[in-house]
C-alpha cells in the first residue's frame, strides 16, 4: 500500500518547490508519483527539467492516450503528473483532477510498487473542487505549507476547516519563511492552536531560486548544501510521522486577534 499524500497552501507559498525536494530526497530509497493538482502546472518541472504537457490537454486532443503519455520520469526515477487545469473562464479545476485521477486510475499507474504518492494542491480557495484529493479519497494525510505571513495562515486556517470537514488527518504544519520577525514562533503557535504541530522548517535561500532558474530540486543542484539537508530532515519527519489530528480552525476574529497578538 502506498503512503498517500497531499500538500496544502496558498499559491506562491512554495508547495511545489517542497513537494519536488522531498520527492528528489525520497527517490533514493523510494519508487515515488509526484501528482500536480494545481492549474499552474508546474510541481514537477523542477524534477523534469522542463514543463509537462498536462492531463488536461493531453486527453483533449486525445482520449485513449496511453501511459507513456501522461506520466514521465525525473530526476531519481520519480514519476510526475501534471493534472493541468481547464481553459481561462470555463470549467472546473477540481473537475480537472477528478478526470486527470480517473484516466491514471485506468492505465493502472497506481500500482503497488509506488511506495509514496505526493499530491501538490493549491488551497487559496477551499472549495469543493481543490477539495478532491481528500474527497475522493486519493490522499491520506495532510501537510500545510505557510509562512508567517497574514494571508498565508489565513489560507492555512481556511484549509483546516476543509481538512475538519472532511474528517481528513493533518499530520503537520510545514513552515516555509519568508523571512519576517518571529517567523517560527508564529508559524508553531498557529499550529498549537488549530491542534497540530510544525513538522519541519524551511529557511529562505537563493539556492531555491537558483535551482528554480536550472529547472532543477535544491536536491539536485545544490545536494550536499544545509539547504538540501533540510529538505531531506522534512521528507524524513513526514515518513516517520504518526501523529495525526482532526484540525480545529479558528474563527475568524479569533484568527485575527491571534495574529495581531504577534504586532
Ligand atoms: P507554490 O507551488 O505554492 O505556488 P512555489 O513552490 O512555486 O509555490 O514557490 C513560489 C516561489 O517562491 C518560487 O519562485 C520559489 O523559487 C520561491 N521559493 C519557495 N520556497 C523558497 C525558499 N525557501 N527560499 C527562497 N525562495 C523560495
Ligand atoms: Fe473553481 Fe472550486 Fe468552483 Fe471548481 S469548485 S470552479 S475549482 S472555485
Ligand atoms: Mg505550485
Amino acid at each position: 500500500m502506498s503512503k498517500r499524500i497531499a500538500i496544502y497552501g496558498k499559491g506562491g507559498i512554495g508547495k511545489s518547490t517542497i513537494v519536488s525536494n522531498i520527492a528528489a530526497a525520497y527517490s533514493k530509497d523510494y519508487n515515488v508519483l509526484v501528482i500536480g493538482c494545481d492549474p499552474k502546472a508546474d510541481t514537477t518541472r523542477t524534477l523534469i527539467g522542463k514543463r509537462l504537457p498536462t492531463i488536461l490537454d493531453i486527453v483533449k486532443k486525445k482520449k485513449n492516450a496511453s501511459i507513456e503519455e501522461v506520466l514521465f520520469e525525473g530526476y531519481g526515477n520519480v514519476k510526475c503528473v501534471e493534472s493541468g487545469g481547464p481553459e481561462p473562464g470555463v470549467g472546473c479545476a477540481g473537475r480537472g483532477v477528478i478526470v486527470a485521477m480517473g484516466l491514471l486510475d485506468k492505465l493502472g499507474t497506481f500500482s503497488d510498487d509506488i511506495d509514496i504518492i505526493i499530491y501538490d494542491v493549491l488551497g487559496d480557495v477551499v472549495c469543493g473542487g481543490f477539495a478532491v484529493p481528500l474527497r475522493e479519497d486519493f490522499a491520506d494525510e495532510v501537510y500545510i505549507v505557510t509562512s508567517g505571513e497574514y494571508m498565508a495562515l489565513y489560507a492555512a486556517n481556511n484549509i483546516c476547516r476543509g481538512i475538519k470537514k472532511l474528517k481528513s488527518n493533518l499530520g503537520g504544519i510545514i513552515c516555509n519563511c519568508r523571512g519576517i520577525e518571529n517567523e517560527v514562533q508564529i508559524v508553531s503557535e498557529f499550529a498549537g492552536k488549530v491542534g497540530s504541530k510544525v513538522i519541519g522548517v524551511i529557511p529562505r535561500s537563493e539556492m531555491v531560486q537558483k535551482s528554480e532558474i536550472d529547472a532543477k530540486t535544491v536536491i539536485e543542484k545544490f545536494g550536499e548544501s544545509e539547504q538540501a539537508d533540510l529538505y531531506r530532515k522534512l521528507a524524513k519527519s513526514i515518513c516517520s510521522n504518526e501523529d495525526f489530528v482532526i484540525p480545529e480552525p479558528m474563527g475568524v476574529d479569533e484568527f485575527d486577534e491571534f495574529f495581531r497578538g504577534f504586532q
